[in-house]
């Protein structure tokens, strides 16, 4: 997809922008600050991890210390694989030109955008290519018209309309507002009409605004496919979110995503402990100073062996379900489970350094002519795939033109399940290597949704990844550990007038 091109940011993104640098906390009444906590524990070193330990930093002052425990690879879904020469990505990879969590990261790490490499989309039926745009602005103009008439149009009109009122957490957060649960900040963010969107179908969705069956299962059903290996069937906030993951403007990170969390990780001035949190305890001990005498117990195991510390407040960053962590908790009255109700999604990234069969994509172009580089599936019963895209390295070398289909280069397949050998050999004539990755990669967004688990498990522990039963991206890891980062803070000084206020885009309206 097309990495960044600044000039298609919008003037609404500007004003934000601009907000950033100049409003920060006007409105915020000048806290009574108690003394600070001595220990922060975060768990996990993901975006989500790294940006609480950015962002609880900021919140809390040079005088904590913050420990990210982490026992993988800093990044988690943020991660790349050498093929050849270079690295790729194989998880999570665009980012929307408005996230401007992200896009802040990157300024103040120093970081760039990867150099645009233009793209294109084709969409393939199991049998043909029913889709494909042209390099040309018009022709794809025209085609789109001629077969789903202001569907597109229609599309970025809807996407927009809730891109405006997504923005608004960027205001709130920039005035210190704080949010106790998922709801709430949805509810913050778009009314009712947010809560409205986690309780119907995509499909039931995008009816009820007009689009046509045609175009949801042409078009829709595969951009929902590729962003979250799921059906029309998940529910509308993630759906639109997935469509705002179409968008034109796309990029990522040069060199890679990854290196924002080890970036966010070295300016927090956190220390990263190797090792997996085991269990959570609250405990009761003496204490030289602070507001109260309990804390959190953390045992984890690393290569040295297993050891314990004691925390003032903990941030999880980590989703708490089955196969994703196993973290016990004990002392915690209601008690904590270890895996909150719901599954995560597989999708299986493999990438093939190998040359296209065209004759798998029923096309008679000519594999020097095609250059569509993202093709997208539709909805088939059997189909193997989710997506099936050209990717280029994680950073692009001077002079590199992506290849044509006619030469060996490096694809990236999702899939729901791995590729057998029979399969490969389907899609490739031939390859010269596959790698390939199994994530537990998002949640499964079935209907009726189940309420997100909480933000808060306790009076200072914290669930990041409660967010991504709105949605899976960075860009929610980033806002959710803001909020949290924001929440602990407020709780420890007992300035509740920065949570959960209702109205906030009114109130503040007469700020800009
Ligand atoms: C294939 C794929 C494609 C995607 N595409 C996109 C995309 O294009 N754009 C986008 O915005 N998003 C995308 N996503 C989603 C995005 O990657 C995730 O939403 C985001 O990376 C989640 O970050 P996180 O830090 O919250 O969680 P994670 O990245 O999962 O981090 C959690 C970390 O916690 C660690 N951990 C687990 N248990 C413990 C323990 N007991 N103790 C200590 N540490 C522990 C893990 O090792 C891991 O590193 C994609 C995801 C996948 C898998």
């Amino acid at each position: 997809m097309p990495t960044m091109n600044v000039q298609t940011l919008t003037l609404r993104a500007l004003l934000f922008l601009g907000l950033w640098q100049t409003g920060r906390r006007s409105l915020a009444s000048a806290p009574k600050l108690q003394h600070p906590p001595e220990k922060i524990a975060v768990v996990g070193a993901g975006i989500g991890g790294a940006a609480a330990a950015f962002y609880l930093r900021q919140e809390f002052g040079d005088g904590v210390k913050i420990d990210v425990f982490e026992p993988g690879a800093v990044g988690g879904r943020l991660a790349t694989v050498k093929v050849g020469d270079h690295e790729y990505e194989m998880g999570g990879t665009v980012i929307h030109p408005l996230n401007l969590h992200m896009k802040h990261f990157i300024e103040k790490l120093g970081l760039s955008p990867k150099k645009d490499v233009p793209s294109k989309m084709a969409i393939f039926d199991g049998n043909e290519i029913v889709f494909q745009e042209s390099d040309w602005f018009i022709v794809n103009f025209l085609r789109m018209l001629w077969q789903y008439g202001f569907n597109f149009l229609r599309m970025q009109m809807w996407v927009e309309s809730i891109m405006d009122k997504f923005m608004r957490i960027y205001q709130y957060q920039q005035y210190g507002y704080s949010f106790s649960s998922v709801d709430r900040l949805l509810h913050a963010m778009g009314g009712d009409g947010f809560l409205t969107l986690m309780n119907q179908t995509l499909e039931e969705t995008m009816i009820a605004e007009g689009f046509s069956q045609n175009f949801l299962n042409d078009i829709v059903a595969p951009i929902t496919r590729v962003n979250y290996g799921q059906t029309l069937r998940i529910h509308g906030f993630v759906g639109a979110v997935s469509v705002a993951g179409a968008d034109s403007g796309l990029w990522s990170v040069d060199g890679g995503n990854k290196r924002v969390c080890s970036g966010l990780l070295y300016h927090s001035k956190s220390e990263l402990i190797p090792a997996r949190v085991t269990s959570i305890s609250f405990t009761h001990r003496p204490s030289k100073m602070g507001p109260t005498n309990s804390f959190y117990e953390l045992n984890y195991v690393g290569e040295s062996g297993s050891a314990h510390s004691l925390y003032d407040i903990v941030v999880i960053a980590t989703p708490l379900h089955q196969g994703k962590s196993d973290i016990t908790f004990s002392g915690f009255s209601p008690p904590i489970p270890s895996h909150y109700p719901g599954r995560y999604q597989q999708t299986v990234s493999t990438m093939v350094h190998g040359l296209l069969n065209m004759s798998y994509l029923g096309t008679t172009e000519s594999a020097e002519g095609f250059t569509a580089s993202d093709i997208l599936t539709t909805e088939l019963e059997g189909s193997v795939i989710f997506s099936l895209s050209s990717v280029d390295p994680v950073h692009i070398p001077e002079g590199y033109k992506r290849p044509p289909a006619s030469q060996r280069k490096v694809w990236r397949l999702f899939s729901p399940q791995s590729l057998s050998q029979e399969q490969l050999q389907n899609i490739f004539v031939s390859w010269d290597s596959v790698s390939e990755t199994r994530w537990l990669a998002y949640p499964l967004y079935r209907l009726p949704y189940r309420k997100s688990p909480p933000f808060i498990l306790h009076d200072r522990l914290y669930y990041l990844n409660a967010v991504e039963w709105a949605a899976s991206a960075m860009e929610m890891s980033a806002i959710s550990a803001r909020n949290l980062a924001l929440l602990a803070h407020h709780h420890w000084h007992g300035q509740v007038d920065k949570i959960d206020q209702e109205d906030l885009h009114t109130r503040l309206r007469g700020e800009l």
